[in-house]
């Protein structure tokens, strides 16, 4: 989309780049104004970086504690840690909101937790149980959207954008996401969702534990101009107790500064300063996992008793399949089919051949090759891809692959 201005015009544009001959200068609001130079330059609204963004900010409430309080239900209601011994100088890795009560948090030492909180539970953390958690919760995730990046193993941004799933709502999708965390893995998650990752992040603490915020496009002005400065990443203490020195608690204060100034005062950062008190973050999501395959299998309740039964269970497989598929939006090209058999007798084979796509009559033919394999009534059935593994290029890994 291209846009004439007539010279000597000023006025508020969301989010333009000029082309030629102009200078476009973000104002105190946030939104992108054209200092207008000659007449007649074009201008290209660029893609909406920002508000036509769906992200979803995932935290689970109180990670570690949860999963200890759901296994042990004796712990509910009691403050519970999860850390080292204060033998040890260990530190408090997660607790409960009970513990939180008493003044305990994480990264304190676990010697002034049990001061605060003489009667605190302290558990040993089990690391085995925790990533069991949260491959679930991933997989809660991926389910919406490839575009998921961890940041932890409970914590996640998710990219909503264009998925249709809820009405194409990224506020119902994070309850039907929380609604899903709590019956499948039994501990509760709080979620934000907003335009971009930074809000989403803010966002998700808004409403803690087992609550959610959205930051609609057209709050996100207002909402981060009355937040205090130190809930930006990268302001610690130190950066804190300057920009207070400064006069500067919320960012709306920050805003009346110049990207000069700033930039003096804070090195690199100024210019992270001045984007953020804005509301600006257009850093991607960027998934840390590429899925390799794509299945469904279905266990059913009575044995299908011949080849027959499972070529009829076959296109309700598929359907399923063909839904997964969609929802995956995964740009990789498909490199095998699959078929899995489980037997009556319990033993398991699964057929592959090469293939460019999904299609029912090569699953089909997969079928008959691994049924003949024992030719017994089969407990389950599972249709599937293998996705082509990533070329890795000279211009990926930076040098050169020897050996294909
Ligand atoms: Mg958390």
């Amino acid at each position: 989309m291209k846009l004439r201005l007539r010279p000597g015009r000023r006025g508020p544009i969301i989010r333009v780049r000029a082309l030629s001959g102009f200078a476009a200068l973000p104002d105190k609001g946030g939104v992108i104004q054209l200092q207008v130079g000659e007449a007649g330059a074009s201008y290209e609204v660029a893609e909406n970086a920002t508000s036509s963004r769906k992200i979803i900010h995932c935290d689970c409430d109180c990670f570690y504690a949860a999963v200890e309080m759901r296994d042990n239900p004796a712990l509910v209601g009691r403050p519970v840690a999860v850390g080292g011994r204060a033998e040890t100088r260990g530190v408090i890795a997660t607790c409960n909101y009970e513990a939180r009560a008493f003044g305990v948090h994480s990264a304190m030492s676990t010697m002034r937790a049990q001061k605060l909180c003489p009667q605190l539970v302290l558990l040993p953390p089990d690391f085995e149980r925790y990533r069991a958690a949260s491959r679930h919760i991933l997989d809660i995730y991926r389910d919406y959207t490839p575009l998921v990046e961890p940041l932890s193993l409970d914590e996640a941004y998710l990219d909503v954008t264009g998925v249709e799933r809820c009405k194409g709502s990224a506020t119902l999708m994070a309850q039907e996401i929380r609604a899903r965390i709590h019956t499948e893995v039994g501990i509760t998650a709080s979620a934000g969702i907003a335009p971009n990752k930074f809000i989403a992040k803010v966002a998700s603490d808004w409403n803690k534990p087992n609550g959610q915020f959205v930051v609609r496009p057209r709050d996100v002005d207002a909402f981060v101009k009355a937040l205090a400065v130190k809930k930006l990443f990268g302001v610690g203490k130190v950066t804190a107790a300057k920009l207070a020195r400064l006069g500067v608690d919320t960012c709306g204060d920050l805003r009346s500064w110049a990207l000069a100034d700033l930039a003096r005062e804070f090195g690199s950062f100024g210019a992270a300063l001045y984007r953020l008190c804005r509301g600006i973050d257009n850093r991607p999501v960027c998934p840390d996992r590429i899925r390799k395959s794509l299945s469904v299998e279905t266990t059913y309740v009575k044995d299908l008793p011949d080849l027959l039964a499972c070529h009829a269970a076959l296109p309700a497989l598929v359907d399923e399949f063909s839904r997964r598929f969609e929802r995956a939006r995964d740009t990789r090209p498909v490199h095998k089919a699959v078929v899995k058999i489980k037997f009556a007798d319990f033993s398991q084979t699964t057929v592959e051949c090469v293939a460019t796509a999904p299609d029912a009559a090569v699953w089909s033919a997969l079928l008959d090759e691994g049924h003949a394999r024992r030719g017994l009534p089969v407990r389950l059935l599972g249709v599937g891809v293998r996705f082509a593994e990533a070329q890795r290029t000279v211009h990926d890994s930076g040098q050169i692959a020897l050996f294909g």
